[in-house]
């Protein structure tokens, strides 16, 4: 990883870096792109792993097309799942999702503390922490607590979610966390029978953004069915059809973060 993300993961034994991706709120995609970011660090020839963190909707398990629990491996560590060359661990396979949605700030910490400290990642060279939407307080601690390289920020070309996004965007600078650039998720939609290219929520707000405020850009990834579809079934662009566009863009990404 380049040197504007200096590791702080040393804490977690054999975990290199740690590498949150944020949204200022939910629906724009953040989990989707998560998953096929670490799947694009494997592409990579990188170890990957991903956890899930996103209390108000755990979408890791249902991406990777994983269920169960994972194994338990000593008094207290357990065992990440694996998938497509990716270890997963998800807050989803641990808790009800009911419950954790009520959860207090200090319970989603311990959680994540927990899934990092505790869980048998073994050696890897990037571990992706797809956080919960938003920027409150359960956010900001974790951005704290949680030795982070760097943060990616996943935004929609929509005027609110950019909004929201500069909230993610301050939220991290606050607590000196390297951005490491901004994606712009449904960016543009193309029709598959015509070809006719339509920017639903606008098209190249998130550049335009990441420019202002001098932090990188790293790409865009287009509103398609076939990612809506695949994600649906377990089945990721990225560990699916490598040679595919998509793939390849979000490959593209996670050379550009790395
Ligand atoms: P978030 O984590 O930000 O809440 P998700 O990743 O769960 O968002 O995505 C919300 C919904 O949008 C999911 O149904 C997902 O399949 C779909 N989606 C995400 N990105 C795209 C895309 N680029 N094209 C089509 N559908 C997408």
């Amino acid at each position: 990883m380049q040197a504007r993300a200096t590791s702080k993961a040393a804490g977690i034994p054999g975990v290199k870096h740690v590498i949150a991706v944020a949204s200022g709120k939910g629906g724009v995609g953040k989990s989707t792109t998560s998953c096929n970011l670490a799947l694009g660090f494997a592409a990579m020839g990188l170890k990957a792993g991903i956890l899930d963190a996103d209390i108000y909707g755990p979408s890791q398990p249902r991406l990777f097309g994983l269920r169960g629990k994972p194994r338990q491996i000593g008094p207290r560590m357990l065992e990440p799942m694996e998938r497509f060359g990716v270890k997963v661990m998800s807050i989803g396979f641990l808790v009800e999702e009911d419950n954790a949605m009520i959860w207090r700030g200090a319970m989603v910490i311990s959680a994540i503390t927990q899934m990092l400290r505790e869980v048998a990642w073994g050696d890897l060279d990037v571990l992706v922490i797809d956080l919960p939407p938003g920027t409150g307080d359960a956010q900001l601690t974790m951005a704290q607590q949680v030795p982070l390289s760097g943060a990616v920020i996943v935004s929609t070309p929509q005027d609110l979610a950019l909004i929201d996004a500069r909230r993610g965007i301050a939220m991290f600078q606050k607590v000196n966390i390297p951005i490491l650039g901004v994606i712009e998720n449904m960016s543009s939609f193309c029709c598959p029978t015509c070809n006719h290219v339509t920017p639903i929520f606008g098209h190249g707000g998130a550049r335009l953004e990441a420019e202002r405020r001098g932090i990188p850009y790293l790409g865009e990834i287009p509103l398609d069915i076939k990612i809506r579809e695949t994600s649906d079934e377990g089945r990721p662009v990225v560990a699916t059809e490598p040679d595919g566009v998509h793939a390849r863009q979000f490959v593209e990404i996670a050379r550009a973060i790395w």
